[in-house]
This record gives C-alpha cells, structure tokens and sequence, in this order.
C-alpha cells in the first residue's frame, strides 16, 4: 500500500528550552514521510530550492521514500523560524518564507497514480486541492493545516476540507477554524465542514479522534495520550510524526475497522513522541521497527486497566 504526500519539504531554525538549532532539515511533508515509511510506501510530491542537496536527499533515500516528485527549482527552499520558549505545545512562528513555494505548479509523477491514500500535509491549500484533485482514484485522503492558513486564506482551505476524509489539526486550530471555544462543539462545527474524521491533537496531553455527530459516546470518541517524557528537546514536527504513524498505519491495514482507527492512534501517539526527543528529524532518522514495537507496547502498559 501506498501514501502520496504533498506538503512543505523546508529548512527550520528552531529554538527550545534545550538550545537552538539553524537551518535544519523540516517541512511537514518531510516529518510525516519519514514517519509513515516505517509503515508503508511513501511518495512526496513537493518543491525544493538550489539550496537543498543530496545530504538533505538522502534522508528520504535512507527510508525508501520515492521523490520522483520532488521537483528542483530555480531560489530558495521554505524556511520557518519558530520558537518554544514560553509553551513547549504550540510553536511561535517567528518568520515564513515561502520561496519556491510561491509559484509552485505540482505534477504528479506518473507512478504515483495508484496510489490508494493521499495525505495533504501543512502548505498553502490552494495546492492541496489542486494534488487531491489530480488524484481522484484515491480511496482515503487526510490532510492537515495550521493558523497560518486558516487566518487568512479561509475559502481556499474550506475547498479543502470539502475534499478530506479525515482531518489532524491541534485543539487550538480546531477551535480557530469552529470559532467555538468547546472542543466537543467546535470537533463537530468542523465535520460540518467536510472531514467524517477528526483527529484533534493536544501536544503532550494526546489526541482525541472524533468521528460523527453523538461526540460523547465512547463509540464515536477516543482518546490516546501521550508519552510523558522526561525532556522534550525539540516539539517540531510531532504533529506531522503524528500523522505520519496514524495514516501510515491506517494504509497497512487490509482493512479499515475501528478497531484499526484506535490503533491508528496509539502510533500516531508513538512517533510524535519519538520526533520530540532530539533536535529536527534527527530521532526519526535513527529510528528502528523495533524501538516503534516497544514504544506501542509501553503505551498499552500506561493505559491498560486490569
Ligand atoms: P508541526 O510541528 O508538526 O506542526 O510542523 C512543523 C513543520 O511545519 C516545520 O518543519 C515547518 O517547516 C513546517 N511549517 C511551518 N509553517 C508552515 C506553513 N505555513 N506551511 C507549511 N509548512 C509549515
């Protein structure tokens, strides 16, 4: 089974109560390859500048991930400066820089058309519409955003949402695109929007997966936590890791039950955690199945009742 993403490939500079870091790998599209690789196939669609070299591609070679549509053009690859000075959960954002973004045309290579499942990582919505409609035989489609676009580019984001089957976004952005302060009533103002599925993300408190309208019963919300950590380096990415393990494992699966869509998110809730353990994508560039296998297992063990 294969996952197409499109989504930012970029470089960060990131600062954190543990130090700072210029200029490293990022993008959402590169944190949730590198997490569903460990899962199933993956194949990126996405732009890069004059700047990003073969070092910066052979962390996607090193896991397998197919970048026939990782297109090289002519500037700069996207840059984000964030900070997590004050509150490890939320990033501040200090700077964006779109760069080859800005006049990206997205082609997809001719073998990612059978594809089954499309994963629209954070970027501009305007090309995620544009990916999720050049690939109208995918049997699932996920997507993810942030403030960035639900403030100001709203009806292009709400095309999107339109189009998804499920959504991942964090308790904050829930609330922003509901305009509604209580997450049980803005989960569900958002599946008005489109989305049968909503995955709300609660940084080191879990995530919650919605799914219809009854919010409340056990059938139609879980919740998974998260590890609690001992030092959370650097928070970046854990979203996309997130998503990476939850619609990576989802794609593994012969089929899509619900007790698959609770596992879903017990591995989601494994590789966002292993994202915040080191600067970037440095953890996840070391990870093996086994440490995953562990992990999953740890997390049975923290929330097992008898
Ligand atoms: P996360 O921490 O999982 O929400 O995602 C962090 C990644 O999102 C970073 O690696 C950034 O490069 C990327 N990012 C930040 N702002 C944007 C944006 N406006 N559009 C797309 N990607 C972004």
């Amino acid at each position: 089974m294969a996952i197409t993403v499109v989504g930012s490939v970029a470089y960060d500079t990131i600062e954190t109560p543990a130090g700072r870091r210029e200029r490293c790998l990022g993008g959402a599209a590169t944190y949730f390859s590198l997490s569903a690789s460990f899962f199933c196939d993956v194949r990126v669609i996405a732009v890069v500048g004059e700047d990003f070299g073969p070092d910066q591609e052979s962390v996607f070679k090193a896991r397998n991930i197919d970048t026939r549509g990782l297109e090289r053009a002519p500037g700069k690859s996207f840059f984000w400066e964030g900070s997590y000075l004050e509150n490890l959960n939320e990033a501040k954002t200090h700077n964006t820089e779109l760069n080859v973004f800005a006049s990206f045309e997205p082609k997809i290579p001719a073998a990612y058309s059978d594809s089954d499942f499309l994963f629209l990582a954070n970027i501009d919505p305007v090309l995620q519409k544009r990916v999720r409609d050049a690939m109208p035989g995918v049997k699932l489609v996920a997507g993810d955003t942030m403030n960035f676009w639900i403030k100001d580019h709203r009806a292009a984001l709400e095309k999107v949402l339109q189009g998804l089957d499920i959504l991942l976004i964090n308790d904050g952005e829930a609330r922003m695109i509901a305009g509604n302060n209580n997450l049980v009533q803005a989960a569900r103002a958002v599946m008005g929007l489109g989305p049968r599925f909503l995955v709300v993300k609660h940084g080191e408190y879990g995530a919650t997966l919605f799914h219809g309208s009854k919010s409340n019963s056990g059938e139609h919300t879980f919740r998974a936590p998260a590890l609690p950590l001992e030092q959370v380096v650097d928070p970046t990415g854990a979203g996309d890791s997130f998503a990476g393990g939850f619609f990576g494992y989802l794609a593994s699966q012969k089929e899509i039950t619900p007790g698959a869509f609770r596992r879903a998110m017990f591995y989601g809730s494994v590789m966002g955690s292993f994202a915040c353990e080191r600067f970037g994508t440095e953890r996840l560039q070391q990870l093996t199945r086994a440490d995953i296998d562990a992990r999953f297992q740890q997390f049975r063990d923290l929330t097992h009742l008898d």
